[in-house]
């Protein structure tokens, strides 16, 4: 499989961090009944942090967890924000990338709790990206049974989607995510500001889950990303806002409907079948999370086109639109690639009764779980996609 050119994750940003300042914050409330929390998002959150914490009733020790890029940058903020708000923190930083998501390095965390003699009502923050938050939160899920932790997610993909709705975990050598459990953070806090170092290739990746709520959920978000893409690609703090603030929204009433994915939180999954087994068969890493999901989703949008009613037309903005966010929209693959997929696809852990389940749009803005697709389907439409032009990973200025 050609993945287009190797991960960069070490651009720096060529958005100056002052841009970055919008006068207040916006709150958007994940209904859970005893376990609701509040997001909170707006620029210069982090200074707040301990602030917020405050409010929870917590014991004074706690833990960061981060990895090695996020806690050179923002730990020290974090932890100057808990010591003033009184409590007593300690650092737990992690190597940056997927690789710290496995249960040696759950373990290690856990030592260190121990060692520094967090106790039942003691907090974790995850500060970092979907990494560290679905680490940070699994080790807070099993650590004496559960302690309360919280969300500081400094990528847009854990921004719009990974800190928010419960769901923690890591991997196993046979597969991503496949331990873990329903967690719920006590509050996540988005300081939009931490994107200003965030390399622009993980900023795109974290774009395909944004395109993927209006697909699913808000017609008018899809248009407003058509008409907005620049403004937002260039961290414009009030476009940034509005459209991360809906994206909450959407997963937060999502997740407020069906918190352990038995219907409704299916339709999250949008593209992903597909992309999940484009990141399995290619190897993880040579595509970014966000990357794998783009090339499904266009997918995704052509089996709809042949099984659920979407227009070639929307069809078309939908790939259009991933395309000018700098997504790769294809992948090419020859014959042997493509059976792999097929079966990669067969061994997903969303697979119901040995039957790959798609999820599939009607128009954008409405999407419908549990369509099956012949598998003669799948590989017309894999073609399709090998067939058209291959947008590499993007590297690039925003
Ligand atoms: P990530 O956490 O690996 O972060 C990407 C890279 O950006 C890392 O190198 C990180 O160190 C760096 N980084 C993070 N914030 C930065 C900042 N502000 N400035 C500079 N560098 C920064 O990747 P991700 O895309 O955020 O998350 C991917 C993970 O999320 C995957 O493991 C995936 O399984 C998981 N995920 C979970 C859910 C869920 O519901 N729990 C949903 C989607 C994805």
């Amino acid at each position: 499989m050609h993945p287009g050119t190797p991960n960069s994750t070490h651009r720096t940003c060529l958005v100056p961090p002052q841009r970055l300042f919008l006068e207040g914050m916006r709150t958007v409330d994940v209904s859970l009944g005893p376990r609701s929390y509040p997001i909170f998002i707006g620029t210069k959150l982090l200074p707040s942090l301990g602030r917020h914490c405050a409010k929870l009733g917590l014991g004074r020790r706690c833990a960061v967890i981060s990895d090695s890029n996020v806690a050179r940058r923002y730990a020290k903020t974090a932890l100057a924000s808990l010591r003033a708000a009184g409590f007593e923190p300690v650092l737990i930083t992690v190597p940056a990338g997927e690789k710290s998501k496995n249960l040696q390095t759950v373990l290690r965390c856990c030592g260190q709790l121990a060692r520094h003699r967090l106790e039942r009502n003691s907090f974790i923050v995850a500060l970092g990206g979907g990494v560290v938050g679905d680490l940070a939160g699994f080790v807070a899920a099993a650590y004496l049974r559960g302690i309360a932790f919280v969300q500081v997610p400094t990528t847009l993909l854990a921004q719009v989607d990974s800190s928010v709705g419960g769901k923690v975990g890591v991997n196993l050598p046979a597969g991503k995510n496949l331990v873990g459990a329903f967690y719920q953070p006590r509050l996540v806090l988005c300081d939009l500001s931490a994107l200003a170092t965030l390399p622009a290739r993980q900023l795109r990746a974290g774009l395909a889950e944004v395109i993927k709520y209006g697909i699913i959920r808000d017609a008018a978000l899809f248009a407003r990303l058509e008409k907005d893409l620049e403004s937002l690609l260039a961290l414009d703090p009030a476009a940034l806002a509005g459209i991360v603030a809906r994206c909450c929204e959407i997963k937060a009433g999502v997740v407020g409907q069906d918190e352990r994915e038995s219907g409704l939180r299916a339709i999250l999954n949008f593209g992903h079948t597909i992309g999940h087994a484009i990141e399995a068969v290619s190897g993880y890493g040579k595509y970014l999370h966000g990357e794998a999901i783009a090339i499904g989703q266009v997918a995704a949008a052509r089996l709809s086109v042949a099984l659920s009613g979407l227009s070639a037309g929307e069809a078309r903005r939908i790939e259009t639109l991933l395309a000018r966010a700098g997504l790769p929209v294809a992948i090419p693959l020859s014959a042997r690639q493509q059976t792999r997929l097929l079966e990669a696809m067969r061994l997903d852990k969303k697979v119901s009764g040995g039957r790959t389940r798609f999820v599939l749009a009607r128009r954008i803005g409405r999407v419908e779980a549990g369509y099956a697709a012949p598998p003669g389907l799948i590989a017309k439409v894999l073609r399709q996609a090998g067939r058209a032009r291959h947008h590499p990973p993007h590297h690039g200025s925003r």
